[in-house]
């Protein structure tokens, strides 16, 4: 297979034009509250507004939108229960394209039923979401369908870069731009948008602590295999892979920094986003709010937060409730996350 040439400014473009019709070009709205707090002034861009939840919809739009009939006709596959595979289904129902969704053993039995109902064939297979990737993988040979990758397909990347499009027009004034961390497929299309318009513009990354894949990657020199570790950011979970394309090579050109954040700093995130702006963030989606409050960033200048994705799981969403009906900053938030 002839190598591919990476992801580059021109292709983000004309990614941005072809998904337009699927996705929302999402608001940055101010924050007074965490400008204070931050000591510069911060927008939220908010990717929960996206159909599905998820900024994810914009890379499957632009992967699958960007198959011509003969493949479209063939199926596209994934091997994702999250945002991804959410999206990934969304985008192949909404063109009537058939989707096959690989899941590993481990997956509980409610989520392949929600999987079902959305339309998706579901193949279980491998014990692990690795193994059950490599499987999705086989199954896009060459006369099968096609696979749309999480994070490391340069189509992808440029459909998560048409974010990077957005800061840059809108708020061109923008100093940094902090996105949540995990495959790198965001922060990568992300840092090529932002980048080559103003390449002063600092790029920042945020992981959890617990099992942060890329940094641990990037302090090796060479993506590295980290054991999974429960975390409030489940959106975030997962390796980089040891046979990495483009991301890797990527975030170490384009990312100035990264923090990492731990749970408790990634709840107090989630709950100050509901209580001040009413906004309901999953783990994933509250990093970057969440190295802010921590003062785990000092930023410069007019700052745009990505809020990535809100689908949190019901049982986060519950506590979340009963913590806004107890009064604030009681130890309960704690017990509840151990
Ligand atoms: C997938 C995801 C991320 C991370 O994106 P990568 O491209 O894997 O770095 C961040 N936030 C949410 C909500 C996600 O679903």
């Amino acid at each position: 297979m002839r190598p591919e040439p990476p992801t580059s400014p021109a292709d983000i473009g004309e990614a941005w034009h072809r998904i337009a019709p699927y996705i929302r070009r999402t608001p940055a709205i101010p924050s007074p509250s965490l400008s204070r707090a931050a000591g510069s002034e911060i927008r939220l861009k908010l990717e929960t507004l996206q159909p599905t939840g998820s900024f994810k919809v914009r890379g499957a739009a632009a992967k699958i939108l960007d198959l011509d009939d003969r493949l479209r006709r063939r199926g596209v596959v994934t091997a994702s229960t999250g945002n991804h595979g959410k999206a990934v289904a969304y985008i192949a129902k909404t063109l009537a394209i058939p989707v096959t969704v690989c899941v590993s053993s481990q997956v509980p039995r409610g989520k392949l039923a929600a999987l079902e109902s959305m339309g998706c064939r579901v193949q279980v297979a491998g014990a692990s979401q690795a193994e059950a990737l490599e499987v999705a993988a086989a199954l896009a040979s060459d006369a099968g369908p096609t696979l749309v990758h999480p994070f490391d397909d340069r189509v992808v990347i440029a459909g998560q870069g048409t974010i990077g499009l957005e800061v840059a027009g809108e708020a061109p004034e923008t100093r940094n731009v902090i996105v949540p961390l995990s495959g790198g497929g965001l922060i990568s299309g992300i840092g090529l948008a932002v980048k080559s318009t103003s390449p002063s513009t600092r790029v920042i990354g945020v992981s959890m602590s617990r099992s942060a894949a890329m940094k641990a990657s990037l302090d090796a020199g060479h993506p590295v295999s980290l054991k999974e570790k429960p975390s409030l950011a489940d959106s975030l979970q997962g390796d980089i892979g040891v046979d990495n394309r483009y991301t890797f090579r990527m975030v170490q050109t384009l990312v100035d920094e990264i923090a990492l954040v731990e749970e408790e700093e990634i709840w107090k995130a989630m709950l100050w986003a509901y209580r001040t702006h009413g906004l309901v963030l999953e783990g994933g989606g509250a990093v970057g709010i969440a190295a802010l409050l921590a003062h785990r960033i000092e930023p410069a200048g007019p700052t745009t937060v990505i809020c990535s994705g809100r689908n949190l799981e019901a049982s986060h969403l519950e506590a979340l409730g009963r913590e806004m009906e107890s009064p604030p900053s009681g130890p309960r938030a704690d017990r509840q996350l151990s």
